[in-house]
C-alpha cells in the first residue's frame, strides 16, 4: 500500500521507512509532485497536523499522515509551542530560536520543558491522532553538535547529555517523534495495511 508522509524533510521519511515493512511504501511530497510549503495556520499542533494531512488527502485522493512538533516550556506557559520553528522570526533560524529561549529563561529556576509531536493519519475516510512526548529541561547554554532545532539546549529526563550530544539512535528511541511514530506504526500493523 502507498501512504503519503506529508513532509519535505527527506531524513524524516528515510528514518521512518526503515521502521515499516517494505509492503508499506511511504511516498514523499516531492515524489507526489507537491513542492509547495503547506501553510501551518492553526494555533495547535493537532490543528496543523490535521490541516496538512487533509490538504494532501483532498488534493491527491490518497491516504496520508502529517506531523507537527513543538517545544513547550513550563515557566513560559508553553512557549514556543506551535511557534517553535519561527520563535525568533519567519526565517526558521535554529540558532536565533535557541538564543531567544535562553534569554527568556535567564534567572528562571524552573527550566522544565517537553517536546510533543502530534501525527494526524487519514485512512479509509477517518482521521486518527497519535501523540508522543518527552520530558526534560532547558540547559543553561548549548551543548553538542548533532541533531537540529533545539537539540543543543534540551536535556531529556534521566540523561546527563542533551539531544545534540546523544547518538541519533538513542534519541530516536526516546524522542517525542520516535514515540509518536511507534504508535502510528503499531496502529498500521494492527489494521493490517502493512500486509
Ligand atoms: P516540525 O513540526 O517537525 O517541523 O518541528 C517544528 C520545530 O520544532 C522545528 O523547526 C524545531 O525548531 C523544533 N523541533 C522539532 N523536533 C525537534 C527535535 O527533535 N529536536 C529539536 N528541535 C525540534
Amino acid at each position: 500500500m502507498k501512504l503519503v508522509f506529508a513532509t519535505h524533510n527527506p531524513n524524516k521519511l528515510i528514518e521512518l521507512q526503515k521502521l515499516v515493512p517494505p509492503s508499506l511504501e511511504l511516498i514523499s511530497l516531492e515524489t507526489l509532485g507537491c513542492h509547495e510549503a503547506i501553510p501551518e495556520t492553526e494555533n495547535t499542533l493537532e490543528g496543523n497536523a490535521r490541516l496538512k494531512a487533509n490538504y494532501i488527502t483532498n488534493t491527491y485522493q490518497l491516504p496520508c499522515f502529517a506531523d507537527d512538533t513543538g517545544l513547550l516550556v513550563t515557566s513560559l506557559n508553553g512557549e514556543p509551542g506551535v511557534l517553535s520553528a519561527r520563535y525568533a522570526g519567519p526565517e526558521n533560524n535554529a540558532q536565533a530560536n535557541m538564543s531567544k529561549l535562553l534569554t527568556k529563561l535567564e534567572g528562571s529556576t524552573d527550566r522544565s520543558a517537553y517536546f510533543k509531536t502530534v501525527i494526524a493519519l487519514n485512512l479509509n475516510g477517518e482521521t486518527h491522532i497519535f501523540e508522543g512526548k518527552v520530558d526534560g529541561e532547558i540547559t543553561m547554554s548549548q551543548y553538542g553538535e548533532q541533531g537540529f532545532g533545539y537539540d543543543p539546549i534540551f536535556k531529556p529526563t534521566g540523561y546527563d547529555q542533551t539531544f545534540a550530544q546523544l547518538p541519533l539512535s538513542e534519541k530516536n528511541k526516546i524522542s517525542h517523534r520516535g514515540r509518536a511514530f511507534q504508535k502510528l506504526i503499531a496502529y498500521l500493523k494492527h489494521t493490517n495495511v502493512t500486509r
